[in-house]
């Protein structure tokens, strides 16, 4: 890639330059950077224990591919249990490839597959819920029954932990999405990170990946043979986390490590910091038995204002 340019560590030809690294790196030096970040940040936080059960959100982007592989290689070292879940919204054009990676990747290496569907869950698609209805609302609707269903199918399948793709770039927008918008006790909650148990109704998550850019992820990908499908959903419509995004790589190409530091900062708040108040005192749903803050959950009303 960079013709010219040589491998910090062995002299090779370097495929990628990491300025917040100082370093330059070969294919051999950088996956396997890449990997050690991966296993020191499932090391640093506990996320996994032997012998666990582990979802894998896998919606066969490129992120939740790579994690696909990482989780594969750790399990080799460190016994655990793998199944791959992968929600399929429903839109035309948009996921019946991702799913058909998703199922490959699966297959390759020998991973336990499912697959559970708006439709067949809920009785609507994504594009069936848009009829009619502005681009806004899109993420929402969408958003309500993914963490449902997710959390749901974990449940029916024994899941202990659940890893989920969230890459550097994703938790530093997190992070100052939610200072710009002044809501310190949701960035608080903001946790998820370290898989700790919340409330029995919740399959805790973990986030393996937040310690890698999300460039690097695509590199890894590409340098590893992992499909990468460059498609955006057709109904994205996340205004403010697009210009976040913009300017985090704006200013992390001006002043590099920046992404980090974001992340970094957050961790070492969230350690001093008193853990905020739950919300309210969960309840659980009168209809579908998943927890929620109100008598019916957001899903299940959401399902009744369809109907
Ligand atoms: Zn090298
Ligand atoms: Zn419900």
């Amino acid at each position: 890639m960079d013709g010219g340019i040589f491998c910090s560590f062995c002299k090779s030809e370097a495929v990628v330059t990491l300025a917040y690294a100082n370093s330059c790196m070969c294919k051999k030096h950088f996956c396997e950077y890449v990997e050690k970040r991966f296993r020191r940040t499932v090391r640093e936080f506990s996320m996994l224990k032997k012998g666990e059960l582990v979802g894998i959100g896998l919606s066969g982007g490129k992120d939740s591919s790579v994690l696909l592989h990482l989780m594969h290689s750790l399990s080799k070292s460190l016994p655990l249990r793998l199944v791959a879940i992968t929600i399929d919204e429903g839109i035309k054009g948009y996921r019946p490839p991702t799913v058909k990676i998703a199922r490959q990747e699966a297959k390759k290496l020998g991973i336990m597959h499912k697959t559970y569907s708006f439709a067949s869950v809920y009785g609507y698609s994504m594009d069936s819920v848009m009829k009619g209805k502005p681009q806004e609302a899109a993420c929402s609707y969408c958003g309500v029954f993914r963490r449902h269903l997710l959390n749901k199918a974990c449940k029916e399948l024994g899941v202990q932990k659940l890893a989920i793709g969230h890459n550097l770039d994703d938790v530093s927008q997190t992070v100052l999405m939610n200072i710009m918008r002044n809501e310190p006790m949701r960035l608080l909650r903001f946790g998820g990170v370290a898989g700790i148990i919340e409330d029995e109704g919740f399959v805790p998550r973990i986030k393996p990946l937040m310690r890698i850019p999300e460039r690097e992820i695509g590199l890894y990908a590409i340098l590893k043979g992992i499909p990468i499908k460059f498609q955006e959903c057709p109904y994205a419509y996340t205004a403010m986390r697009q210009t976040v995004r913009a300017q985090l790589n704006e200013m992390e190409e001006k002043y590099p490590g920046t992404k980090f530091r974001i992340l970094n900062s957050f961790l070492e708040i969230k350690k001093i910091a008193k853990p905020p108040p739950p919300k309210e005192r969960l309840k659980y749903c009168e209809k579908c038995g998943e927890p929620t803050n109100s008598k019916i959950c957001a899903c299940c009303k959401l399902v009744e204002k369809l109907d």
